[in-house]
């Protein structure tokens, strides 16, 4: 606002610098845009690091207060803000400034967000498309009825806010989105995203996670409408009538390493999550046997020098090993909650195992099972690649790849792009691919000289897949529906090509230079020919493929779906089957 013009109302904006740094990302965005806003909109903005703030002097001529990205955790400054909102206040809130749990000890807040508790997200942020659900309040009256969100995490309520005959829900997450999350999948149910307590002048709004909020002008209208509607003291809406129960999110934990292929043996091996087994496949894709393993296997790496498969248990904080020559598990290793990532290195014969949440990685002795631990400050392990001796880890919150080396278990760092999901590595050139989704490139290391090349990529470049025969490079773009292939020898992108929508799962033959690309939501691969850099097919497996692997020797390519279901695709034919039921075996 500039000298001389009346301030049509006062507003505070609370935010926190020491929280989760995609939420100060967030913030930092927020006080930009909010700053432009209160110049065109005519009123006043007040910032705020400081939490103490929130007390009756502050409050007491402020229109509308704005919590970004937290909430008070402190009885006194809690007091205040119930005082505030109990005679008239107007409150907004950003994604983690409604977070609560068990924990948040804050029953009034629960209340006040209409009962909504925080139970799950969706991993890592991806756009949505959101509906409008209610045109005729004014917060939405000037969007339309739907839109595309960028990239954010989503948030899983329980209860939901719209049980509550107070709420009036404005937006939801479009079931068309599902299953949406790339390790953390919401597969179906409602999803509130933005709503108000019509009991108080307060909107909550999901938004608020990384640095593309604001890059959606229809978003940036609802933001602002909320704003003023808000801040010039607009009456508490009615409850829409219509609020009816919906049913409730269900979700699942994915890894791209849910099926492998031990390249010796020729056979396939793929978890079954809900059902706590490893299907075994043999060369052409034909059923062999279940194994039993641990609870919610989630991911599987093989050394193909020992024949012994290793399974990550996501829910049993363990890995169950296979003998490859018997299918039987042999040994159950202890590694803590919730392993998630997984690799071999043969040269040394060792597994690593990293987990959520934590900064330590297990190391598990290919010869005696035994596991010790190694602090490596990985951030958020998503995914490792072995080459040579040594193994290399990337995780979500940490923009360096992470070096073991299997012979001293030394730990170093090579700086990369933050937000990365998928790493490879060619044994043939010895180069390593670390690719970024927070800002669409993939850098390539040298394995012996550490230096890197960064070349740009598609929008979100989830999965690489290797041709080590040409020495070629597929990279899915999950938000560009394509795939970008770089050569191995000049490090160059020569050309994309379109796969089908939002692509997450991608492998090669390079027996014959196809490569298949899982369309997970539309369940559909795309098969491109490697070669011609073409498409040549697209098979539908319907079960949302989100894993595949590929028998080289065959040209077989089995996807594993959502519920553990696998396709065969023949990648000669493309002619599509299941393998054949246990039963008939
Ligand atoms: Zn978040």
């Amino acid at each position: 606002m500039s000298h001389g013009q009346r301030s049509r109302f006062q507003v505070l904006a609370f935010y926190s610098e020491n929280t989760e740094p995609d939420h100060v990302d967030f913030a930092k965005d927020a006080l930009k845009f909010l700053s432009q806003l209160a110049a065109s909109e005519q009123f006043t903005l007040e910032t705020t690091s400081k939490w103490d703030d929130l007390n009756n002097e502050r409050l007491k001529n402020c229109q509308l207060v704005i919590w970004l990205n937290e909430s008070p955790s402190n009885a006194e400054q809690r007091r205040a803000f119930e005082r505030y909102m109990e005679h008239g206040g107007a409150w907004l809130g950003f994604h983690a400034a409604g977070y609560n749990d068990k924990d948040t000890d804050w029953p009034w807040f629960v209340d006040f967000l209409g009962g909504a508790v925080f139970e799950a997200n969706s991993w890592p942020p991806l756009p949505a498309h959101l509906i409008i659900d209610d045109q005729m309040h004014p917060v939405t009256a000037r969007v339309p009825r739907s839109f595309e969100s960028p990239a954010n995490e989503w948030y899983v309520w329980n209860p939901s806010p719209r049980l509550n005959k107070d709420v009036r829900v404005l937006v939801t997450l479009d079931p068309s989105n599902y299953p949406i999350g790339l390790k953390d999948v919401l597969t179906s149910g409602d999803l509130p995203v933005v709503w108000t307590n019509t009991k108080y002048k307060m909107l909550y709004m999901n938004v608020g996670h990384g640095d593309k909020i604001f890059t959606s002008p229809i978003q940036n209208q609802l933001i602002d409408s909320a704003i003023n509607w808000l801040g010039t003291g607009a009456t508490p809406s009615e409850a829409t009538a219509a609020n009816r129960i919906r049913a409730r999110p269900n979700r699942i934990r994915i890894n791209p390493n849910g099926i492998a292929l031990n390249p010796e043996t020729g056979k396939f091996y793929a978890v079954n999550t809900t059902q706590d087994i490893v299907t075994v496949l043999d060369c052409d894709g034909q059923f062999l046997r279940r194994v039993l393993v641990g609870k919610e296997p989630e991911s599987i790496a093989i050394n193909r020098l020992t024949n012994r498969i290793y399974v990550a248990n996501g829910d049993s904080g363990s890995v169950t090993v296979i003998d490859g020559e018997t299918d039987k598990a042999i040994a159950n290793v202890p590694v803590g909650d919730l392993p998630y990532s997984i690799a071999v290195n043969q040269a040394t014969n060792k597994v690593y195992v990293s987990r959520t949440f934590s900064d330590v990685t297990t190391v598990i002795d290919g010869q005696t099972n035994i596991a010790a631990t190694l602090k490596v400050g990985a951030g958020d392990a998503v995914a490792e690649a072995s080459l040579g001796g040594s193994t290399y880890l990337i995780g979500y919150e940490s923009p360096q790849i992470t070096v073991l080396d299997g012979t001293n278990d030394h730990v170093s760092k090579i700086s990369v792009s933050n937000h990365l999901w998928a790493i490879a590595a060619n044994p043939a050139n010895k180069k390593i691919y670390a690719a970024s989704v927070g800002n669409a490139t993939v850098t390539v290391i040298d394995g012996k000289s550490f230096a890197s090349k960064v070349v740009n990529a598609g929008e979100l470049p989830c999965a690489i897949a290797i041709d080590s025969s040409s020495a070629t490079v597929f990279v899915a773009n999950y938000g560009s529906d394509s795939v970008s292939i770089i050569d191995g020898d000049t490090d160059l992108v020569v050309t994309t090509v379109n796969a089908g929508p939002n692509p997450q799962a991608i492998a090669v033959d390079s027996g014959n230079h196809k490569v298949f690309v899982a369309n997970t939501r539309t369940g559909t691969v795309t098969i491109l020919d490697g070669t011609n850099k073409t498409v040549v097919g697209s098979v539908r497996t319907g079960g949302a493929p989100f894993a595949i692997a590929v028998n080289s020797k065959t040209h077989k390519a089995v996807t594993l779906g959502l519920k553990g279901d696998l396709s065969v695709i023949d990648g000669t034919t493309f002619a599509k089957s299941s393998p054949s039921s246990p039963q008939s075996k």
